[in-house]
């Protein structure tokens, strides 16, 4: 790690610094520049970067710590350098195939998910999505049915041969989702439950990550470290819009963050702009851009009827509107070297 002193820091407070690094068994090197002094510390365990950063963060005449080793190994290029497709079921995910699934926000009923489906598959999707274990922001809203609806994932998958993609949210359901999912979502807002994350890490299926909407890269993909250290390296990262100033999406759709973790992972990498814009109208352009923008595969919420959904109808796109949407994205991954 690195640890910049303030301007105004005395030799005393870089004494005190080059003293506890010595204390702790770390060697330094120390550089004094014209504006500052730059401490970088040597040997620090791996592990403990982080706890020794922010303890280093508050001794006098710190201005910050940077951790130079990045504490995301196993899933990053260092460790394996080439993009690596992950399979959902029969499907490839990377790899120079673009995968897309789809369905409904919510598992609803058996016809519900058996109609979305058959429809989603003949207009090209390779796998379907739909929660049974829903993550409302409001108690009162639908909560998903819960076992129910794995089910009625089983009976989607029987009819139609679509693997599917459903979330978990809890550790109790972990045996009971692991049974039924051919990949288990976290959603964003439990990217950073680390036992959850663990826990997934040791079912043996393939784990689709989503990005917390207020969580830096460097965030999502120390929280895919954790999954890949319980065990599980079939880890597709999903970009689904980040929390910013602009109320006139649900969130902002980060195509940077795509790039980005393209740069430092092999993982693959897919977008939900569903999620990312909440209105069913800017969901094929931003379904476009990510194409375009190099992702593996895309993430999109299709009812057999939105204007009957439980939830998230006005960011979904009817079977119809998916067809057309589809063969758009087929021309533009053809563009970009993928196919669909
Ligand atoms: C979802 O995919 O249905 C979902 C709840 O997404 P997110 O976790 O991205 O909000
Ligand atoms: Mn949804």
């Amino acid at each position: 790690m690195i640890i910049i002193m303030r301007p105004d820091s005395t030799d005393s407070d870089i004494e005190g610094v080059l003293e506890r690094l010595d204390d702790r068994g770390y060697g330094h090197h120390i550089s004094r520049g014209e504006q500052r002094t730059i401490i970088g510390a040597i040997g620090a365990p791996d592990g403990e970067k982080d706890l020794i950063a922010g303890q280093f963060s508050v001794l006098p005449g710190v201005e910050r710590v940077v951790p130079i080793l990045k504490s995301y190994k196993l899933i990053s290029r260092e460790h394996h350098p080439r993009p690596t497709p992950v399979m959902i079921g029969g499907a490839k995910v990377g790899g120079g195939h673009l995968a897309v699934v789809a369905g409904p926000c919510s598992v609803e009923s058996r016809q519900q998910m058996v109609q979305t489906a058959r429809a989603v598959k003949e207009a090209g999707a390779c796998a379907l999505r739909g929660g049974a274990f829903k993550p409302r922001t409001s108690p009162y809203s639908f909560q998903g049915l819960g076992e129910e609806g794995l089910e009625y994932l089983i009976a989607a998958r029987e009819a139609t041969g679509l693997p599917v993609v459903t979330e978990i949210m809890d550790v109790r359901h972990a045996e009971k989702v692991a049974q039924v999912a051919d990949c288990i979502q976290i959603g964003a807002r439990n990217m950073q439950n680390y036992d959850l994350l663990k826990e997934c890490g040791r079912l043996g299926k393939p784990v689709m990550l989503k990005r917390g909407f207020a969580s830096t890269i460097e965030e999502w993909l120390k929280a895919a470290e954790y999954i890949a250290s319980a065990g599980m390296l079939d880890i597709i990262l999903c970009e689904r819009g980040i929390r910013t100033f602009e109320t006139g999406t649900r969130f902002t759709m980060d195509l940077g963050a795509i790039a980005l973790a393209r740069r430092e992972t092999f993982l693959p990498l897919v977008a939900d702009p569903s999620h990312a814009t909440g209105v069913a109208s800017l969901v094929p352009p931003l379904a476009l851009a990510a194409v375009a923008a190099g992702v593996d595969g895309l993430l999109i919420e299709v009812p057999p009827r939105p204007d009957e959904a439980l939830s998230d109808g006005p960011q979904s796109l009817t079977p119809a509107a998916f067809s057309e949407l589809m063969k758009t994205i087929r021309r533009v991954a053809e563009a970009v070297g993928s196919e669909v």
